[in-house]
């Protein structure tokens, strides 16, 4: 799907499964977890975004995660 980019404000695309965003216009290539965490320090408004993403994965990363530290 069509997202916009967070860097130079273009349309930038999310792969169907959730795990890539692609920026033709200005290289923007991230996965989708670092994408949220990039906007969610860019910008607040993005927060609900964030929510609903550590929402669907609460207890798999974030606890797999701790285990490694
Ligand atoms: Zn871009």
């Amino acid at each position: 799907m069509k997202i916009k980019c967070p860097k130079c404000n273009e349309s930038a695309v999310l792969s169907p499964d959730f795990s890539v965003v692609k920026c033709g216009h200005c290289n923007f290539d991230m996965s989708y977890g670092e994408y949220v965490k990039y906007i969610a320090h860019k910008d607040a408004k993005y927060s609900d975004i964030l929510g609903d993403y550590t929402g669907s994965t609460e207890g798999e990363t974030a606890g797999s995660l701790d285990e490694w530290d």
